[in-house]
């Protein structure tokens, strides 16, 4: 059923990543989207009913990948240390996506290579391209450029984009909530933090000009250099000037962007072989876990009942450990790959501001895994 605020929030949720086109292949930051944000209308997906169903998270895959070891910067006994699953595979067979290719079936076959390398990738495609855009395009359709996909390895560079998109699209829990399905078998629907309403949290473009952006300003525009190319596509708008920007977006969407950006970074790891150019994949993944850090590090210093409503939640607490946990398992594994960075060194260091860390090590206390 439709509802006002789930279209606003897709036509949202999609402007900002519209941009996000030009991020997984070829190395190019925010500036060349493709893709019209009038593709964006109605969704078929949702309901204004507001069941809580928070928190209902699973235990996730047990078949842990052990031959890398965990980041320092998580903590066993945490839900980010305890994170693990079953990693993408970078050297999965693709001879069953190779066998007869041809770019009439490039979807097709890109699954197939999903299946061979990320299956959590597939199934995200195949669930988010049943939800509708507007004028009837689905997910793959609006963001899989055929004319691009001669060879399987054009295919393939598209696939972060796609898993990324189509992944948002399975967003939307009921009015008032919203669903992270954050693994294979790791789901949690978290009630409040959006950019409206009464249990509303705060505009995201707010921390634009914090005392953190003077490490990497924000860009004033698309294609700019030297700054913070993800701002303006984030981080735009003024909340108050009664027009929807991605930028007035709260928590939940900050949150959304960490989720899929993780699932981005998955598939460009394990689609690595198949490009010989060098890719935004980390980075867009190191600049939201940025982005959440200095969220929470606002939220708790200049809006408490938001940072009250949003660190006493298990359901809000673990989500974002559990998906600050599932991007340094992702983390770990790409940072032997210099491929898949553009400046993945420099914004490793901006996440390990020691008061950025503080943010994630409150978390941790507040769920009392650790000096509790
Ligand atoms: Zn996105």
């Amino acid at each position: 059923m439709n509802h006002p605020r789930l279209l606003a929030m897709a036509a949202l949720m999609l402007a900002a990543c519209s941009s996000n086109a030009s991020l997984g292949g070829g190395g190019y930051y925010p500036g060349d989207a493709q893709l019209a944000d009038g593709a964006v209308g109605d969704v078929t997906q949702g309901s204004d009913t507001a069941a809580d169903t928070a928190p209902d998270t699973t235990k996730p895959d047990v078949t842990a990948d052990t031959t890398v070891p965990p980041s320092e910067l998580t903590v066993p006994g945490c839900p980010d240390g305890d994170y693990t699953e079953t990693a993408a595979d970078p050297k999965g067979d693709l001879s069953a996506a190779q066998a007869g290719y041809s770019a009439a079936d490039a979807i097709p076959a890109m699954l197939k290579a999903l299946e061979a390398r990320y299956p959590f990738g597939k199934t995200l495609v195949l669930e988010g391209d049943k939800v509708a855009l507007g004028g009837g395009k689905t997910c793959t359709q609006a963001f899989f450029n055929a004319a691009k996909a001669s060879t399987l390895a054009g295919a393939l560079g598209q696939a972060s984009v796609v898993v990324h998109e189509c992944g948002h699209m399975l967003g939307w829990g009921t009015y008032g909530s919203h669903k992270y399905w954050i693994a294979k078998d790791l789901v949690a629907t978290c009630q409040g933090m959006s950019y409206q309403g009464t249990d509303a949290s705060f505009a995201r473009s707010l921390i634009h000009d914090d005392a953190f952006a003077a490490a990497w300003p924000g860009c004033a525009s698309f294609g700019m250099q030297g700054c913070d190319g993800y701002a303006p596509i984030y981080l735009d708008g003024d909340p108050k000037d009664g027009k929807f920007d991605s930028g007035d977006q709260g928590y939940d969407m900050v949150l959304e962007e960490v989720m899929q950006y993780v699932n981005s970074l998955a598939v460009d790891y394990a689609f690595a072989d198949q490009s010989s150019y060098s890719t935004s994949a980390e980075d867009g993944l190191l600049t939201f876990l940025w982005y959440m850090q200095r969220y929470l590090h606002m939220a708790r210093l200049d809006y408490p009942s938001v940072y009250k409503s949003l660190s006493e939640s298990s359901c809000w607490r673990r989500t974002t450990l559990q998906l600050w946990g599932r991007g340094w398992f992702y983390l770990q594994r790409s940072a032997s790959n210099p491929k898949l960075n553009l400046k993945g060194k420099f914004l490793r260091g901006l996440v390990q501001d020691p008061a950025l860390l503080d943010e994630i090590a409150r978390l941790r206390q507040l769920e009392g895994c650790v000096g509790g």
